[in-house]
Formats: C-alpha cells, sequence, structure tokens
C-alpha cells in the first residue's frame, strides 16, 4: 500500500492544506494530526468574537467532522507528533505509534511567549481554549492589566473594554505595535485606546507580577485582578531543529516552501521564507490562508514558486486596520473623508509595493483591494494622484 501524505499542525494552514488536497483531486490516504482536540479552526475570532461572546467555536473551524469523514480525511487530534526521521520517512506521535509518509507538511504554528514569571492571575491567548478561560475571566470591573501593546494585547483591551473591564495596557516599546506599523497609525491607535478609557502606557520596564498587583521597574505598582500577557509568538521549531532539519527563526524553506528534506514542506507561523530578499515569517491569516494552499498544490508535485502578497488585518473598537504588500521608504498619505488615513508605499519607480488602510468599520477594505490590483498592475503613479482624496483608486487603476 502506498504511504500517505500527512500534515502536521490541525490549525489554520494544516486544515486548508488538507482540504485543498482534496479539491485538487488527491485521492491516496491523507492524515491530518494535532494536538488540540479540535477541528482546524481560525484564531482571529479569538480576540474578538469568541471573547466577547459572540462567536464559538463552530463559527471558527473551517469545516465540520462530518465534511472531514466525508472527504476522508483522517484527523488525529490531542495526540503530537513528538518526534520525525526524515531519513526514513516516518514520524511518532505521543502514543507512541510510528507512521511512515510519502509527503509531510509541517504546519505546527507557534505557541504564546511567556513571562519568566508563573502567576496564577496570568492568562496567555493563543488557543481557543485560551479565549474560554479568558472570556470566564473578563467581567464587569475586572481591573486587567494588557502586557505587551502588539495585536494581542490591542485588540483584548478593546475587547475587554467593550465588556465593562478597566484596562491598563504596558508596552515596552516607545509606540503601539512598532515593529510592523507606522508610527502615524501607532499614533492613530493610541489616540482610540485613550479615547475609549485605556489607560496606555509606553516605554514600560515590568518589575515583576504579584497576586494582586503588577510591579513596574520605576516603582509603580498597578493593583488588578487579572493580567493578559502579549509579548509575541514562538515558532514551534523544535521537532524539526532535532530532526536536522535547516531552522532560522522559523522552519527555512526555498521559494516552492520546501524545507532542506525534500519531501517535507513547511506553511503559516512557523515557516521562515524569503520575502523581498529576507528570511521572515508571516503571522497572519493571509500567509496561513495562501501557503497552507500552495504547500498542499506543491506535495502534489506542481512545483510552483510561492509568490502571494502579504497582508493582514486588526478590528479595534469600531475601527479596522488592512494592509496589503510590503513597507518602503517612500510613502504618500492619503486623509479620507471618514476620518481614516490611506497609506501607499512606492519604490523609486513609483510603483506601489505596498498600502495600509484605517478607518471606521471595515471601510478600508474596499480601498485596499483596489490597492492590491495596483500593485499586481505596476503602473507607474504620481504622488499627487495618490494624495488626492478625490481621485478615486478605481480611476488611477485606468491608467
Ligand atoms: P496555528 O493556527 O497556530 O496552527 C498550528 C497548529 O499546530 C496548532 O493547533 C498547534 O497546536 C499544532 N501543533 C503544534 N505542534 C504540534 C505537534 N508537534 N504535533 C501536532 N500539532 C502540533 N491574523 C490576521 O491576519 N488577522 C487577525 O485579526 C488575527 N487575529 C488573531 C488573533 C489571535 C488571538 C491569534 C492567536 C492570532 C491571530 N491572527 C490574526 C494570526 C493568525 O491567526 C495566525 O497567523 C494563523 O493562525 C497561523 O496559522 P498556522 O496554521 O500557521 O498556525
Ligand atoms: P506581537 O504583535 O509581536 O506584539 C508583542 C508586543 O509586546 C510588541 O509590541 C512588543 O514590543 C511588546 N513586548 C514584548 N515584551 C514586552 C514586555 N516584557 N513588556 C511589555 N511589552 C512587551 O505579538 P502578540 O500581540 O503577542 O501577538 C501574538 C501573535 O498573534 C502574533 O503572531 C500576531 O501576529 C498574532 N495576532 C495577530 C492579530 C492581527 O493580525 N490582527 C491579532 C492578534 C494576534 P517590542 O516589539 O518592542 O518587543
Amino acid at each position: 500500500m502506498n504511504d500517505p501524505l500527512i500534515i502536521v499542525g490541525a490549525g489554520h494552514a494544516g486544515g486548508r492544506a488538507a482540504l485543498t488536497l482534496r479539491e485538487e483531486g488527491y485521492t491516496g490516504r491523507l492524515i491530518l494530526i494535532g494536538d488540540e482536540p479540535h477541528l482546524p479552526y481560525e484564531r482571529p475570532p479569538l480576540s474578538k468574537g469568541v471573547l466577547q461572546g459572540t462567536a464559538d467555536l463552530a463559527g471558527c473551524s473551517l469545516c465540520d467532522s462530518a465534511r472531514l469523514s466525508e472527504l476522508g480525511i483522517e484527523h488525529i487530534a490531542a495526540n503530537p507528533v513528538t518526534q520525525l526521521q526524515p531519513q526514513q520517512h516516518r514520524l511518532q506521535l505521543a502514543d507512541g505509534q510510528w507512521l511512515q509518509y510519502a509527503g509531510l507538511l509541517l504546519a505546527i504554528g507557534g505557541r504564546a511567549r511567556r513571562l519568566p514569571q508563573a502567576q496564577a492571575n496570568v492568562l496567555y491567548l493563543r488557543t481557543h481554549d485560551d479565549a474560554l478561560a479568558l472570556r470566564t475571566a473578563l467581567k464587569p470591573g475586572t481591573r486587567l492589566v494588557v502586557v505587551g501593546g502588539g495585536f494581542i494585547g490591542l485588540e483584548v483591551a478593546a475587547t475587554a473594554r467593550g465588556l465593562g473591564c478597566e484596562v491598563t495596557l504596558l508596552e515596552a516599546g516607545p509606540r503601539l505595535a512598532g515593529r510592523v506599523l507606522p508610527p502615524v497609525i501607532s499614533e492613530a491607535l493610541l489616540a482610540l485606546h485613550r479615547q475609549h478609557g485605556v489607560d496606555v502606557r509606553l516605554k514600560v520596564a515590568l518589575e515583576s507580577i504579584q497576586a494582586d498587583a503588577v510591579l513596574l521597574m520605576d516603582g509603580q505598582r498597578l493593583p488588578c485582578d487579572l493580567v493578559v500577557v502579549g509579548i509575541g509568538m514562538q515558532p514551534n521549531v523544535e521537532l524539526a531543529a532535532a530532526a536536522g532539519l535547516d531552522v532560522g527563526q522559523g522552519i527555512r524553506v526555498d521559494t516552492h516552501l520546501r524545507t532542506s528534506a525534500a519531501d517535507i514542506y513547511a506553511a503559516g507561523d512557523v515557516c521562515e521564507f524569503r520575502l523581498d530578499g529576507l528570511y521572515q515569517r508571516q503571522e497572519t491569516w493571509r500567509n496561513a490562508e495562501a501557503q497552507g494552499r500552495h504547500a498542499a498544490l506543491n506535495l502534489l508535485g506542481r512545483d510552483l514558486p510561492f509568490e502571494a502578497l502579504p497582508g493582514f488585518w486588526s478590528d479595534q473598537y469600531d475601527w479596522g486596520l488592512q494592509t496589503v504588500g510590503v513597507i518602503t521608504p517612500l510613502t504618500i498619505s492619503r486623509p479620507l473623508a471618514n476620518g481614516g488615513l490611506l497609506l501607499f508605499y512606492l519604490d523609486a519607480d513609483h510603483r506601489l509595493q505596498g498600502a495600509c488602510g484605517w478607518a471606521p468599520g471595515n471601510s478600508a477594505a474596499k480601498d485596499i483591494k483596489l490597492c492590491e490590483r495596483l500593485i499586481s498592475a505596476r503602473l507607474s503613479l504620481d504622488s499627487a494622484s495618490l494624495a488626492n482624496p478625490e481621485l478615486s483608486l478605481k480611476h488611477l487603476l485606468r491608467g
């Protein structure tokens, strides 16, 4: 009997890859292995709808169990892969069983980076079960300290304010989400959170977390009931590193998402690939979706280079952030009539390379879709037209 294709990691990228393999006509044995007890699900609602109580696990799942059975996808849940032997094309599960594979995808994501102090009142947010624990703890009047002004911290702060919590947010850096967002958007986020009553503090150094307070290096004591820590994601590289695969800040892949072992691919948060000449990981929904799908095609021998544009969104209160492409030093800014802002990133030939939209609700999405088309069109664009809110992006697209 032929060996199966195996996907390790039943999250977003892994789930998408399994579904794609069937959609693309793969009829052989297909095994999807996860360490969580759930069906593959998407994580964005965890810090938003699931925390608010307006979304549930079924709503986040990529498919239900009936669909998995119908497609003949064997889902092994709550049973992590503990060992990989690339030379022998086999892996071992926590329950001790060994499985041979014909091709393998590692879509094992990452985990929340932890503070060295372990305290009962400190919670993290990566999984659905984390979100449920946090939802139970967030009550009107709860005094919450959020450590980290990245996306987890900001989205949790916004949701917690909506639930009536008192929120203080501590960021180590000089601005919010400073590694991924331009200063003008960090400032807009700061203003929005302060308007909504979050006590945001920048350049803060944490001394320790106690049962009923957070202590800062400058001697301040912040009394609280609960601490949520969102200080980044740690990619799950250990399995690949122990198996001798090439690993940097993630599992390294070539342009086809193939790791240093020819029949093993990687996708999603754990995958370190070259973008704009540099090795990097993309910790986004869009990347998990695109790479999961792409790795599946290449597992089927399509041999396609991965060229998808990066991008992400974030929803906070009643505002939305949308980005596409890459940030370049040449930036043109366009104010929007609704109080929002569009930023265009150009190369030396004035071709659009990326864009960022910040606007009420989901209203930036339409402009960012048009920017995506402008990036593909590779037109040389005039700065004054880009900056002019009266001139529609559709008009620019027509050249
Ligand atoms: P994951 O979804 O983490 O899946 C990896 C799976 O592999 C996990 O289930 C993990 O437990 C499992 N695994 C790990 N090791 C093993 C092993 N040895 N054996 C078996 N299984 C294993 N992105 C956006 O663009 N917009 C958003 O608004 C947004 N919101 C987010 C909100 C939250 C709370 C979080 C946590 C992330 C958010 N993201 C958002 C990021 C996005 O969800 C991730 O980039 C995406 O989930 C990555 O998918 P993945 O499949 O690579 O990893
Ligand atoms: P993150 O976006 O990397 O942000 C972590 C933030 O915490 C950074 O601003 C970091 O500052 C700060 N920080 C680090 N150590 C700190 C400390 N000791 N005290 C105070 N601040 C500290 O990571 P995250 O917010 O934890 O999110 C985790 C993962 O979920 C990421 O993969 C993220 O992309 C994903 N996610 C995405 C979205 C979205 O795209 N909308 C939403 C939620 C989650 P420095 O940068 O200066 O170190």
